[in-house]
């Protein structure tokens, strides 16, 4: 039977903000979804309320050990004035997989996405139209027993907040990335959190990222944690090479996350016919295939900036560039195709919209 979502309405609208000055992550709207957990009513009453401040104790083991998780997701406006989303319900599969790594109870999925299509609803006018625009959707789930002790939490807050964003690097949709590839810090180790999205993941990548900017790099690449040698994904997206017309991505390892662009491009390659590989991939390798003159693309993938070419990659003080003219380029024809069907622009041969 489906679960009743209460509503209370907001009596003091924000005023939204021009598309040109969105940013990302910075404006929330009126409203956001709630429902808690405890042992005796499992998750429960589950409600849209005001946006507004959470009250909770100090004590809240989510402060102190750090069991949290979250998802992202975006709606966009169609061409057509019609708001739909993005295979949500990869999402809402992917937030119960971080849910049963974190021992977190898991969600009905069900209810999920009905509680962001009703959200979604009630905040229609919240979603930009202008170019690179959508609102971001973020579910998270909080640790809220006020215990000190190292154990799972007997209590937790699952919420949907909602975010006007406008393009993720500003400007240009398709401006190449430097990027740093990383050899001191280790973002994920096999049998760790890597394939899941929690909090502290985030969290223990900053230094690294904030060392790469000061070099002048946007994001960082990160390699295996073992042998410090294979590719794993970029900051927040998976990675892909191009080398002599095959795609080649680094397959899933139990630490790296399985992004749902990540997944999106795959389809989309094989769809098109261009040969595509999973498989593990040296740093020496996108190296050698470079100087080889083999490496033709490098492109990272991921909901906020959809597709992202790489400029260059450092590594081992190397320096490599990327020209981002080829006619035959894929991270253009990518960025196009998949942009194009979450904006209705395009057909959906995948139903991949809702
Ligand atoms: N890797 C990491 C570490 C991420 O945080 C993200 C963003 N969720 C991705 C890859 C890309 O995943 P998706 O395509 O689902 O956004």
């Amino acid at each position: 039977m489906k679960q009743v979502i209460d509503f209370v309405k907001t009596n003091r609208e924000k005023e939204k903000q021009p598309a040109e000055s969105l940013g990302f992550g910075k404006y929330f709207t009126d409203h956001m979804f709630v429902m808690d957990y405890d042992e005796t009513r499992g998750w429960h009453e589950p409600k849209v309320v005001p946006y507004q401040p959470l009250t909770l104790e100090p004590s809240s083991m989510v402060f102190h050990y750090g069991q949290a998780i979250f998802e992202g997701l975006k709606a966009y406006r169609t061409q057509d004035g019609k708001v739909q989303l993005f295979r949500p319900n990869k999402n809402i599969e992917r937030l119960n997989f971080s849910c049963q790594r974190m021992s977190i109870p898991t969600l009905d999925e069900e209810l999920v996405l009905d509680a962001i299509m009703q959200l979604i609803t009630i905040e229609k006018d919240w979603v930009p139209d202008g170019e690179g625009t959508s609102l971001y959707i973020r579910p998270f789930i909080i640790a809220t027993e006020p215990y000190l002790g190292v154990r799972s939490s007997k209590r937790y807050k699952f919420l949907i907040i909602l975010s006007p964003v406008g393009s993720y690097y500003g400007g240009d949709q398709l401006k190449p990335v430097k990027i740093y590839v990383e050899e001191n810090y280790v973002r994920a180790a096999k049998g760790g959190v890597g394939h899941v999205k929690t909090s502290g993941n985030y969290a223990a990548s900053l230094k690294a990222q904030e060392e790469a900017e000061a070099l002048g790099y946007d994001q960082v690449l990160w390699l295996d944690a073992k042998e410090n040698k294979y590719v794993e994904e970029v900051g927040s997206m998976n990675i892909f090479f191009k080398i002599k017309g095959e795609v080649v991505t680094p397959q899933l390892n139990g630490s790296i996350l399985s992004g749902i662009t990540r997944s999106s491009v795959l389809q989309l390659l094989e769809y098109w016919n261009v040969p595509v590989s999973e498989r593990k991939i040296s740093i020496e390798e996108v190296f050698d295939a470079y100087y080889r003159g083999e490496l033709e693309e490098a492109f990272g993938a991921g909901t906020a900036a959809v597709i992202s070419p790489v400029g260059e990659l450092s590594w081992n003080n190397q320096k490599i560039t990327f020209a981002q003219d080829r006619s035959d380029n894929i991270a253009k024809r990518l960025y196009e195709s998949i942009t194009n069907i979450q904006l209705g622009k395009e057909p959906d041969p995948f139903q991949w919209t809702l």
